[in-house]
C-alpha cells in the first residue's frame, strides 16, 4: 500500500519545523500537522519567550540556510557570569578563550519561528496539515495510520514514520502510552525584557538566589531579558506588583552589575517541570524536542537540545532516503536513539541538579556549590569542558552541527 508521507511530524513548533526544513529536498513526502493555523500569532512554540541559542545551535541552523534570515534579530552573547548570591562562588566564561565567534546567541521565539517559518508552505515536498490535531493513530507492520480533525472535518493519513515533536504535553506520547518520567520543581519562571542603566556589551548573567536562579540575557536594542526562577508560592504575588515594585525587587536579588534597572516590559509566567519519556522509539515513531524531554529553563538548554535531535534525526533518515530505506525501521529509529542517548542523559542531568542544588537553603550544599563555581573558574581545563557542552559541541557531532550542510 502507498503511504501518504514518509514523514507524519506531529507539531510544527520550534522543534518540529526545524525537523521539517532539515529533511527538505532529499525526496522525502513530509507532512506536518500542528494545533493552530500557519504561522498563526497565537502559536505557543513562538511566543514572547527569549531564547539562549548556543554556538552549536546557531552552526545548525547556518548549515540549514536560516541563520541569515535570524542574524539581524540575534545577540551574540560574549561572556557568562555565574555567581551565587551573598557568596563568594563566581565563575566566567569568554568567547575568544573557547575560540568561538561567541558563546551564543539571544533571540526571541518568535524571530526564531519567523525564521523557521517563512517560506515553509512554497516548499513542494512538505504538505502543511493545519489547523490540524490527532484523533486517533495506530501502529501497523508497515505504517502509521493517523486521523486527524481538520477544519474540514476528519481526514486520514498513513506514514511509513511519525515523529512526535508536539511538546511537552505530547499527544502521541499518551495515545501510545509511552511511559514518562516527571518532576515537579516547585518553581515558576518569569520573563520579561528589562532596560538597565548600563549597556550589557554582550554578558550574560546567571546568577542563583537562594529562591531559585535569575538569568539576564543581552538582547538587540540595549534590552536584556530576565528569566527569574521562583517558588510557586511566590509567583504569584510578583506577578501582581507594579513595574517598579518589580524593578525594585530583581535589582535586590541581581545587585547594580548593569547600575539601575530602568524598565519592565510585559511579564509572563511559566510553571516548570522535568519531563523524560522512558522510551523514545518504536517501530515508526520517535520522539523528539520538549516531547522527549522537557527540561528546566536553568542555562536555556531545551530548545538547544532538541534541534541536536533535530541534527541527528535528519542526518540517519537523509541517509536511509539515499539508500532507499524504510525511515520507520526500527533499527533506523535505534540508531538515532543509541546516538542521542549520551547528550540528553548529560542535559537532564545537570539541568535537574543545578535547579535543585542552587535553590536549597542549607549551609553545607551552599559551600559545596560555591566551592564548585570556584573550582570551576581555577581549573580551565574542566571550565572548558563544560563550556563545550553549553555550546553544544561534545560528543560525536552531526553533519549539520559540524557546519556541513546535508547534500
Ligand atoms: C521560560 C522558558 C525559557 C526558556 N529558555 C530557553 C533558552 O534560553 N534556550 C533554549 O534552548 N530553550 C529554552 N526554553 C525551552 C524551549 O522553549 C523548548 O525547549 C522548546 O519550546 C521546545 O520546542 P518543541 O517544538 O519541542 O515544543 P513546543 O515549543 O511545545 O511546540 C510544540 C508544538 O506542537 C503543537 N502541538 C501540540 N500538541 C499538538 C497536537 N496534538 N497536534 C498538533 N500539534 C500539536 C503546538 O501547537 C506547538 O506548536 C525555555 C523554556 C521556557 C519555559
Amino acid at each position: 500500500m502507498v503511504k501518504d508521507y514518509d514523514i507524519l511530524i506531529v507539531g510544527g513548533g520550534m522543534v518540529g519545523a526545524s525537523l521539517a526544513r532539515a529533511i527538505s529536498g532529499h525526496g522525502l513526502r513530509i507532512g506536518v500537522v500542528e494545533a493552530y493555523a500557519y504561522h498563526s500569532d497565537e502559536q505557543p512554540s513562538y511566543d514572547d519567550r527569549v531564547l539562549a541559542l548556543s554556538w552549536g545551535t546557531h552552526l545548525i541552523l547556518q548549515s540549514m540556510g536560516l541563520w541569515d534570515g535570524l542574524a539581524a534579530d540575534a545577540e551574540p552573547i560574549l561572556d557568562v557570569h555565574i555567581s551565587d548570591r551573598g557568596h563568594f562562588g563566581f565563575t566566567r566564561l569568554n568567547h575568544q578563550e573557547e575560540g568561538v565567534g561567541a558563546l551564543g546567541y539571544v533571540v526571541t521565539a518568535r524571530a526564531l519561528g519567523d525564521a523557521l517559518l517563512n517560506g515553509l508552505d512554497e516548499l513542494a515536498d512538505i504538505d502543511l496539515l493545519c489547523p490540524a490535531t490527532l484523533d486517533s493513530l495506530k501502529l501497523n507492520e508497515s505504517a502509521v495510520e493517523v486521523n486527524l480533525h481538520t477544519d474540514g472535518g476528519r481526514r486520514a493519513v498513513s506514514a511509513k514514520l511519525l515523529v512526535a515533536a508536539d511538546g511537552g504535553d505530547s499527544q502521541v506520547r499518551s495515545l501510545l502510552c509511552m511511559p514518562v518520567k516527571e518532576k515537579t520543581y516547585g518553581q515558576t519562571a518569569i520573563i520579561a525584557n528589562v532596560t538597565a542603566e548600563q549597556a550589557h556589551n554582550g554578558v550574560a548573567y546567571e546568577r542563583f538566589t537562594d529562591t531559585g536562579p535569575l538569568a539576564l540575557l543581552p538582547m538587540t536594542g540595549g534590552r536584556s531579558s530576565l528569566v527569574w526562577t521562583t517558588s510557586d508560592d511566590q509567583a504569584p504575588e510578583l506577578m501582581a506588583l507594579d513595574a517598579a515594585a518589580f524593578l525594585a525587587r530583581v535589582q535586590d536579588r541581581f545587585g547594580y552589575r548593569m547600575g539601575r534597572l530602568l524598565k519592565v516590559g510585559k511579564r509572563i509566567a511559566y510553571p516548570l517541570r522535568m519531563r523524560q519519556a522512558k522510551e523514545q522509539v518504536r517501530p515508526h515513531v520517535v520522539l523528539i524536542g520538549n516531547a522527549s524531554h522537557t527540561v528546566h529553563p536553568v542555562t536555556g538548554q531545551g530548545f538547544n537540545l532538541g534541534i541536536r535531535d533535530v541534527a541527528v534525526l535528519a542526518d540517519v533518515l537523509i541517509d536511509v532516503a539515499s539508500a532507499q530505506g524504510d525511515p520507520g525501521e526500527l533499527a533506523n529509529l535505534q540508531r538515532y536513539a543509541e546516538w542521542r542517548k549520551q547528550d540528553q542523559y548529560r542535559v537532564v542531568m545537570i539541568t535537574d541538579t543545578l535547579a535543585r542544588l542552587f535553590a536549597n537553603p542549607l549551609t553545607p550544599l551552599r559551600m559545596a556549590r560555591n566551592l564548585g563555581l570556584l573550582g570551576l573558574d581555577m581549573s580551565p581545563g574542566l571550565k572548558h569542558l563544560v563550556a563545550r557542552q553549553f555550546m553544544g559541541l561534545n560528543g560525536r557531532l552531526p553533519r549539520l552541527a559540524r557546519g556541513v550542510s546535508i547534500v
